[in-house]
C-alpha cells in the first residue's frame, strides 16, 4: 500500500475530527457508515453518538489498527469493520454516512450513496477542495459543471468548513473542504442515466449553446438509435424519412433552450429538456 495512491492521511487534528463527526448530529438510535476509517479518529467520535458504525477499510494493516483501538472496550460490539473496497462493497443499511474520503474515490462515494435504498438521512464529506466546491456550485458560477447538476438532482450540498493540508499527517498536496449532502426524499422521478446521458451532452461545451452541443459528433446518430429501440418496443412505426437532426432541432427550439448555455442552465431547466425528448420518444440512455 502506497500513502499516495491509497490516500492515507491521516486526521491528526482532533478538534476538527470532532466537529466533522458533530456536523451529523448523530442520534443515539443511528447507524453510521464510514468510509477509510484509517487508524479511527472519526470512528471513536462517531461510536461515542451513534448506535452503530459499519467502517468499510480497505488496507488491512489500517483495520487492525482500528480492531486494536476499541479491542475489549463497550464500544467494540457496535463497530463492524468491512475490509474491502468501498467501491464493489455491499452496503448495509445506514442512517448517515460520515468520511475523509480516499480522493480516488469521490464521484464513485457520491453517487453510490445518492443511489442507496433506503435513502440516508445525511452525509458529511471531506472532499478535495476543488472537488467540493464544484459539488456545491450554483449555476452561471464559474465551477458549475457536469458534476454539480448530476448531484443536485438528488441532493441538497452544502459546504462546512474548510480544511487545511497541515491538519493531516502526512500532509497532502491539496486543500480539502467537508460538505454536508442531504438526499432530496422522495428523489425526482427520472433515470439517472437519461439525466447524465443530457448532461454529458450539453456539458461537453458548458459555454457553447446547447444547440452546438447537440451537433457534436455522434450525438445526432446516438439519439436516433436510442429513438429507434424505443419505437420498436412500443411498436410504433417509423418514418422512410426520419430527419433526427430536424426533430432535435424541434425541440430545442420549442422548449426555447435552443441558445441556451449548460453554463447557465440549472436543475430545472436541464429536467424540462429531458423530459421535451422523453416526449418525443427520444432517450439518451
Ligand atoms: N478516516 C481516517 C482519518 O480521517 O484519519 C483516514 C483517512 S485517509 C484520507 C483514507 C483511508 O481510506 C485510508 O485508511 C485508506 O486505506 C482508505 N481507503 C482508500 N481507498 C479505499 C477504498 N476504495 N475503500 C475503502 N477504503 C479505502
Amino acid at each position: 500500500f502506497n500513502t499516495e495512491r491509497f490516500g492515507q492521511h491521516i486526521l491528526k487534528n482532533p478538534a476538527i475530527a470532532q466537529e466533522i463527526v458533530d456536523k451529523a448530529n448523530l442520534r443515539p438510535t443511528d447507524k453510521v457508515l464510514e468510509v477509510g476509517p484509517g487508524t479511527g479518529n472519526l470512528t471513536v467520535r462517531i461510536l461515542e453518538k451513534a448506535k452503530h458504525c459499519t467502517a468499510v477499510e480497505m488496507d488491512p494493516r489500517m483495520a487492525a489498527e482500528l480492531t486494536k483501538r476499541v479491542q475489549g472496550k463497550p464500544e467494540q460490539r457496535r463497530l463492524e469493520i468491512m475490509i474491502g473496497d468501498f467501491v464493489k462493497a455491499e452496503l448495509p443499511y445506514f442512517d448517515v454516512c460520515i468520511s475523509n474520503t480516499p480522493y480516488q474515490i469521490s464521484s464513485p462515494l457520491v453517487f453510490r450513496l445518492l443511489s442507496h435504498r433506503p435513502l440516508f438521512r445525511v452525509a458529511i464529506l471531506m472532499f478535495q477542495r476543488e472537488f467540493a466546491l464544484r459539488l456545491v456550485a450554483k449555476p452561471g458560477s464559474a465551477l458549475w459543471s457536469r458534476l454539480s447538476a448530476n448531484v443536485q438532482l438528488y441532493a441538497k450540498v452544502d459546504h462546512v468548513m474548510n480544511v487545511g493540508k497541515n491538519n493531516f499527517r502526512p500532509p497532502p498536496n491539496v486543500e480539502s473542504s467537508v460538505v454536508r449532502i442531504v438526499p432530496l426524499d422522495p428523489p425526482p422521478p427520472v433515470k439517472f442515466e437519461e439525466f447524465d446521458g443530457l448532461t454529458r451532452i450539453v456539458f461537453s461545451r458548458r459555454n457553447k449553446t446547447v444547440h452546438a452541443s447537440f451537433q457534436a459528433k455522434g450525438v445526432t446518430e446516438m439519439l436516433e438509435k436510442n429513438w429507434r429501440t424505443w419505437c420498436s418496443e412500443q411498436n410504433q412505426m417509423i418514418e422512410d424519412d426520419v430527419n433526427m437532426k430536424r426533430k432535435i432541432e424541434d425541440i430545442l427550439e420549442e422548449t426555447g433552450y435552443h441558445e441556451s448555455r449548460a453554463a447557465k442552465m440549472d436543475v430545472n431547466d436541464l429536467l424540462k429538456l429531458l423530459s421535451a425528448f422523453h416526449d418525443a420518444g427520444i432517450h439518451f440512455a
